[in-house]
């Protein structure tokens, strides 16, 4: 079996849904076993028709398809490199889409498959603002967020509350009809219940039968301290709904975290501008640096040019992987007095005569 769903229905891959069913029809009536008693091979045809058409025709199934073709090339592959044939022709085709042929051949049993796949619902990502300090100590922040949710009157049932949905009428609840023809039944999604088996009689007055609404909703996050600008914090389960019943998508948070005027964070690290005078940054000394829990002294040793970075172990941000905090950097900004007294200046007159 080593040609494509749409090889099997003889159309282009990028056929419309039209195409696919005409060329459903042609090719089903072509081998239809009724008009090909005792064929083998015409009956053999009309299942990997009937197959192909169950694929293409649901657009979910087809991209679904499409994605899965792409990936390991049309049709069954060749002998794997263990030496394996895997046919994918007929294995994934019948995971994946769930053929129906218990339906097709004798109108059977109705497998959970015919019905909607439960999806899960998408994440949702939004922001809070936080100011430097707060990133670094913690904080406790109400986030606000739109969001598709279950409809709070109906419960998401999509029913009226009072009443709930009932059995499909058209297909007793398989969520599949079949057509008769002769010995065989065509079967094909309910056009009534669109495969879920049930309708809703008197839709609920404040969905419309949809089952969702839009809602602002305000979450509490917990900040752990020291995140950064951009730093997401992952809320399980606070996304939007899930459909038939799938699971919710995830809420993610990102963090905008304020500039500070006194700090510039490297990873881990905080690095803060120290003004140095000319004499301390020559000869050494000490001078009081800010870090987050209050300002440190720190010695500046003798000879310390414009620029250099000391370093205060322990007083940065708090890591969020591992423990323990990153560091404070000093940078030394050597201070050019801007005017001087008559003592200062014959003092400089005085050094420069001996640097010169
Ligand atoms: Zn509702
Ligand atoms: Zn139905």
């Amino acid at each position: 079996m080593a040609e494509s769903l749409y090889d099997t229905l003889g159309v282009k891959k990028g056929a419309s849904a039209d195409e696919i069913k005409k060329a459903y029809r042609k090719l089903a009536r072509q081998f239809h076993p009724d008009t090909n008693q005792g064929d083998k091979g015409a009956e053999e045809r009309f299942k990997q028709v009937q197959t192909a058409y169950d694929g293409l025709s649901d657009s979910e199934k087809r991209k679904a398809y499409d994605r899965f073709g792409s990936t390991n090339g049309r049709g069954a592959p060749g002998p794997g490199p263990g030496g394996v044939n895997v046919d994918f022709g007929d294995f994934d085709l019948g995971d994946i889409f769930g053929a129906r042929f218990g339906d097709i051949f004798g109108g059977g049993a109705t497998r959970g498959r015919a019905r909607p796949q439960p999806v899960r619902g998408s994440d949702v990502e939004t922001e809070v603002r936080l100011s430097f300090e707060d990133s670094l100590r913690g904080a406790e922040a109400k986030v606000p967020v739109e969001l598709t949710v279950a409809c709070s009157q109906c419960g998401g049932t999509g029913a009226e509350p009072g009443t709930a949905p009932v059995i499909c009428p058209e297909c007793n609840g398989r969520g599949v009809v079949s057509e008769s023809q002769g010995l065989f039944a065509l079967s094909q999604p309910c056009p009534r219940c669109r495969g879920n088996g049930t309708v809703i009689e008197q839709p609920c007055s404040k969905c419309h039968g949809s089952g969702r609404e839009r809602r602002r909703r305000t979450f509490s996050v917990k900040i752990k301290p020291g995140v950064k600008d951009g730093t997401k914090i992952r809320l399980k389960g606070k996304g939007e709904v899930g459909q038939n019943g799938g699971p919710n998508g995830d809420l993610i948070v990102v963090t905008r975290v304020a500039n500070s005027d006194t700090y510039e964070r490297r990873g881990d690290d905080l690095i803060v501008e120290v003004p140095v005078s000319f004499p301390t940054a020559a000869l050494g000394g000490k001078v009081e640096v800010p870090t987050p829990e209050g300002a440190v002294s720190l010695k500046i040793p003798a000879g310390s040019e414009d620029g250099k970075l000391l370093r205060i172990k322990g007083r940065g941000a708090p890591r969020l992987k591992g423990s323990g905090k990153g560091d404070v950097l000093a940078r030394v900004r050597i201070q050019v007095p801007k005017r001087v007294n008559k003592k200062e200046r014959e003092l400089l007159e005085e050094l420069q005569k001996g640097v010169g």
